[in-house]
Order: C-alpha cells, then structure tokens, then sequence
C-alpha cells in the first residue's frame, strides 16, 4: 500500500499544513495597484502543487473522452473546472480520485501525480485514495440513516471510532450545518432540505478530514439562497482544504475560484481538452484563446 503522508509532503513542498497557509512571498513584489492582480497570480502559483496532471486521456472503451491534458492544481485554493456540456469535465474530475474506476470501459494514459504519487500507480489503495480526496456529487445523496449515522458513517468504516462525537461536531460546523441540525442529530438525514443534504453530504466527506474536496456541480440542484450558503462555504473551507470544482455556472466560478481551467472539445478531433488554464481574473476578463473568450462572455456553449 502507498501511504502519503500530507503532513510530511507538506514540510516537503512548502511548509503548510491544513488549515495553515505559508505562502513564500519572497518573489512577490510590493503591492501597488497596477501588480496586484500579477500579485495574486503569483501568489496562487507560488503555493505547493497538489495534483500533477501530465498528458491525461480518458477513454471509454474505443471512444476518447479527454485528451492530452496536463495543469497543476496547488493547495488551499479553489479551482474551477468550465466548459460546455460533454467536454469531459466530469471525466477530468472523477479521474483524479479514481472514481471512474467502477465503470468497466473506463481507461486512462499519462499521469495524476498527487503529492508526487501516481494514484494509477501499482499498489495504490483505492479506498486511501479516496479518503485523502473525498468527493461530493451534483445531487445530495444522503443515506437513509440519521444525520448522526450519515456524518459518523465513513470514520466508522476506517475505524476512527475515537471521539466520534467531536469529530461528527466538528464535520458539521465546518460545513455550516451544525447549528440547524444539532438538536435533532438523530432523525433522518432525509428529512433535511435539499441545501441542507448538500451541506450534510459536505460534512459527510470532510467527516475524514481530506486533503483535498472534488465537487462536481454541488450546487446546480438547488435554490438560489441554498447555492449562496454552498459558495460561501466554500470560502471557508479553502483554508483547509484543496478545492476542485465543476461548474457550468460561470458566475459562480468567477465569485469561489482562485483559478479557473476551461474545458472545450477540440477543433479537430472533437473531444474534450483543456483550453486554457490560469488566475480566474485572467481567464474572465483577458483570455489568450478566442474559445475561452467566446465561452465567458456567452458567445458559445
Ligand atoms: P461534461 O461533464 O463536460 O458534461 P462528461 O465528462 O460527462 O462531460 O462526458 C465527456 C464525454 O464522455 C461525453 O462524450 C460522454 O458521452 C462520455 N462519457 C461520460 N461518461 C461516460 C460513460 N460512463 N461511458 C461512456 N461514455 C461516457
């Protein structure tokens, strides 16, 4: 089994851990107005890389689904995936804690290196995989079990029984939903709202305390003060954690990303690839393709 053990990749590749950011600022210059959006884009390319994706393709069966990709996705900030229905957007984002796995035509070349680890690689413990980077999905999916038994049920499996109470406590309030559901932990999950069920299915992944939360479309089911409540959750929890988000919602993605990877199909061949990656300022407002330009100002897609 590969163990990664965050802490030390940390002390490794810059000195943070959860919820404690040290950014080097050493080749950061003195703010003034006109460097401060080159500031923050030095900033976020200055923080350690989580995931290192070299030349990825996904393809199902004989049908190519991404191709070529390769970005790196740094700690403590929030990126945004976007681009046009069918693009690979959802590919791209299960590929990274190996979620496609479960579907038999599924098969990826090139590499996910996470903290310098391939998870591909031989030996890798799925369920490690997955418990170092959690995943919550465009529906919420409670189980049909008290709120309680929803929270405790991942730490439970891993046998985290210790404390199991703070640690369901502090899942809750750190997804915002501890003081709504405190006085009636043990009903149904399922009597909750829908924004409450996202919020619950969030405490439910960071139940194990992650590195990193892959998000794929959290917020596209529901109302719109539900969605608001999802952003600025995540706000508070990039100190924490590593954010990875998909969303078709382009003004969602230019008010939580730090950074922000346009996914497009390509000219050529049709399938999904990434356009263009950078500082989501940049990716919105002076895009270096016409493609990333036409798709955030709404002249495609
Ligand atoms: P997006 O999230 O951008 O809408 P997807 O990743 O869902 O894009 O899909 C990318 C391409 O992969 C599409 O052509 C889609 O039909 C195909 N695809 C997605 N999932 C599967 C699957 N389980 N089996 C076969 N093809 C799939």
């Amino acid at each position: 089994m590969t163990v990664w053990d965050t802490a030390e990749e940390s002390a490794r590749d810059g000195g943070t851990v959860p919820g404690r950011v040290r950014i080097r600022t050493d080749d950061v210059p003195a703010p003034t107005i006109a460097s401060r959006r080159t500031q923050g884009a030095r900033i976020n390319e200055s923080r350690p890389v989580v995931f290192d994706i070299r030349d990825m393709s996904v393809y199902y069966g004989s049908n190519r689904a991404l191709m070529g990709t390769s970005m790196k996705i740094r700690r403590n900030l929030v990126t945004a995936v976007i681009g046009p229905s069918g693009c690979g957007k959802s590919t791209f984002i299960r590929s990274l804690n190996r979620m496609n796995d479960s579907i038999p035509t599924f098969r990826l070349t090139g590499e996910v290196l996470y903290h310098g680890h391939d998870v591909y690689g031989p030996g890798v413990n799925r369920v490690e995989v997955r418990r170092r980077i959690g995943m919550v999905f465009q529906k919420p999916n409670p189980f049909p079990k008290t709120i309680y038994d929803n929270v405790a049920w991942a730490p439970r499996n891993l046998g985290l029984r210790s404390d199991l109470d703070e640690r369901v406590e502090r899942a809750l309030k750190q997804a915002a939903l501890w003081d709504e559901v405190k006085h009636r932990l043990r009903t149904s999950a399922l009597g909750l709202s829908g924004g409450q069920q996202q919020r619950l299915c969030i405490a439910r992944a960071i139940a194990v305390e992650p590195d990193v939360l892959l998000l794929d479309e959290p917020a596209s089911a529901l109302d719109p003060v539900s969605a608001a409540a999802i952003e600025e959750l995540m706000h508070s929890l990039k100190n924490r954690y590593t954010i990875v988000i998909v969303t078709h919602n382009m003004q969602q993605a230019a008010r939580v990303a730090d950074q922000t990877a346009f996914f497009s199909l390509d000219r050529i061949d049709q399938v999904g690839t990434l356009i263009e990656y950078g500082d989501t300022e940049t990716i919105f407002r002076s895009p270096r393709d016409t493609r990333t330009r036409d798709y955030v100002t709404g002249q495609f897609g």
